[in-house]
């Protein structure tokens, strides 16, 4: 961040798909952050308990201690106000409330690092991300690699049957896919032979 001096804040923002490395660069950042002996409180949301119910957890195993919230409005009840970073994870699923509380925290000094998905299983724009992106001063795209082909990959695709635009999962119920192998929705091919009936012994 060389844009910014003094006492401003301002928003980053790291957003891809999943698997893309958005939370390992979230913890670096932040890990950085806590080194400098800046004051630093970390948030994500109640959803999001795969891993750990208080910490954010990479797919490659690394750990930060957060704070576990129901709405992005928490984050202004529960700021510290001596806090100098604050960071959020798996920001998409705090819904708009985000971008308000977002301003919020930038306008009154705060350096906000958010990192969320910026596309859902349908490869649609996934909101609060695309309006974050706009008013952050600082955009990471992370890419991870698709499991198909090896290219990179910016797609998070869905491996389970849902309708719903929140279906809360890890390896196994989604994986990277490129731009080309990307299927919207659920993929129609060999997926159903071999999964569905794993799925099938599991309930
Ligand atoms: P995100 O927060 O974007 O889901 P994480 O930071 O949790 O990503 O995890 C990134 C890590 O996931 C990588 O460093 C790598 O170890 C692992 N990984 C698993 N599958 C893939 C993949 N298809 N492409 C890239 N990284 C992958
Ligand atoms: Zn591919």
């Amino acid at each position: 961040m060389e844009v910014v001096t003094g006492n401003t804040g301002w928003i980053e923002v790291i957003c891809g798909p999943m698997f893309s490395g958005k939370s390992e660069e979230l913890i670096r950042r932040l890990r950085r952050a806590i080194i400098a002996r800046k004051r630093v409180q970390v948030f994500k949301p109640a959803i999001d308990t795969r891993y750990a119910p208080d910490e954010i957890v990479s797919h490659g195993e690394q750990r930060l201690k957060a704070e576990v919230i129901a709405g992005a409005g928490e984050i202004l009840s529960r700021l510290d106000w001596r806090t100098q970073v604050v960071g959020v994870d798996e920001s998409n699923f705090f819904g708009m409330e985000l971008v308000e509380v977002a301003n919020q925290l930038a306008d009154s000094g705060k350096q906000v690092i958010i990192a969320g998905l910026d596309t859902d299983y349908m490869g649609r724009p996934f909101h609060p991300m695309p309006e974050l992106l706009s008013l952050a001063e600082a955009i990471t795209k992370a890419l991870a690699i698709c499991v198909r082909c090896g290219n990179p990959a910016k797609h998070t695709q869905r491996l389970v049957e849902s309708d719903e635009l929140i279906v809360v999962g890890a390896a196994g119920m989604y994986e990277a896919r490129c731009r080309r192998c990307f299927e919207p929705g659920v993929p129609r091919q060999e997926y159903f032979e071999f999964a569905r009936p794993a799925l099938r012994a599991k309930t």
